[in-house]
């Protein structure tokens, strides 16, 4: 009888990974995933036994997963956390008498925060644009609403070929809420190979070199940027 963990592996390298993580990988001995995900820390997955099934089939790939884990100690690899936007949910939809494991990671907000500095200092929420199983009206009223209620705001999945122009929609959306001086933070592949990001402001935003592999921070009404990093405050009372 083996196990199913569901792992995040964090934003991509090795040393963003839990302990945890790392040591179930180590013991499992199937691994299923993308090949691009697995690549990212195949130092420790080594020659294990890999399963993978390209872009599509998630559904398919969890079943997969469950079903090997009768036999064997699998690792289901998603990046970042795999509760967010990752296979924790479907696995637990899907599952018969499996047992599993859920090993959190640290998403892609927390990584692309501490790199542009405190953003997510206050009430914040994530929101996805990907519109493949979500209906775009139901994801423009959700943008609408997180900017009424002033929370600072993750997008996660915010540009694609197939919808370039989502993004734009959103930031005209929160503009209607938040003043033009608000911070915008976009952070590409955060805390890994490739990484790149730039602060501007709402009044400034330019979502041209917006990807997928991007992720936009919005702040709230009291963010603001000091010596180039993107601060939200807490609301400490401080000595003048
Ligand atoms: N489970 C993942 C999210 C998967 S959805 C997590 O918790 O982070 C995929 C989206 O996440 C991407 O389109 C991008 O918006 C964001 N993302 C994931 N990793 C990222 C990284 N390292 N840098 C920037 N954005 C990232």
């Amino acid at each position: 009888m083996g196990k199913l963990y569901v792992v995040g592996i964090g934003p991509g390298g090795i040393e963003h990974m839990s302990l945890r993580a790392k040591e179930v990988v180590e013991k499992s001995d199937i691994i299923v995933g993308y090949n691009k995900y697995i690549d990212m820390i195949k130092s420790i997955v080594k020659d294990k036994e890999i399963y993978s099934n390209g872009m599509k089939g998630e559904e398919e790939r969890c079943r997969e997963a469950l079903k090997l884990s009768k036999e064997k100690n699998v690792a289901l690899i998603s990046t970042g956390d795999s509760g967010i936007y990752g296979m924790a949910g479907l696995i637990l939809e899907l599952r018969g008498n499996e047992e599993v494991e859920i090993i959190p990671g640290i998403t892609a907000s927390s990584a692309a925060a501490s790199i542009l500095g405190a953003p997510l200092m206050h009430d914040n929420c994530n929101i996805s644009l990907s519109d493949l199983m979500t209906d775009y009206e139901d994801i423009k009223k959700r943008v609408k609403l997180a900017a009424e209620g002033d929370f600072i705001i993750s997008l996660y999945n915010p540009k694609s070929k197939g919808r370039p122009h989502y993004l734009k929609e959103a930031i005209e959306i929160i503009k209607e809420f938040r003043g033009e001086n608000t911070p915008v933070g976009v952070v590409k592949n955060a805390l890994r190979e490739g990484q790149e990001y730039w602060i501007t402001t709402l009044k400034d935003f330019i979502d041209e070199e917006v990807n997928m592999f991007s992720i936009v921070i919005i702040g709230n009404s009291k963010s603001f940027i000091k010596d180039g990093f993107f601060i939200t405050p807490r609301g400490y009372k401080l000595e003048k």
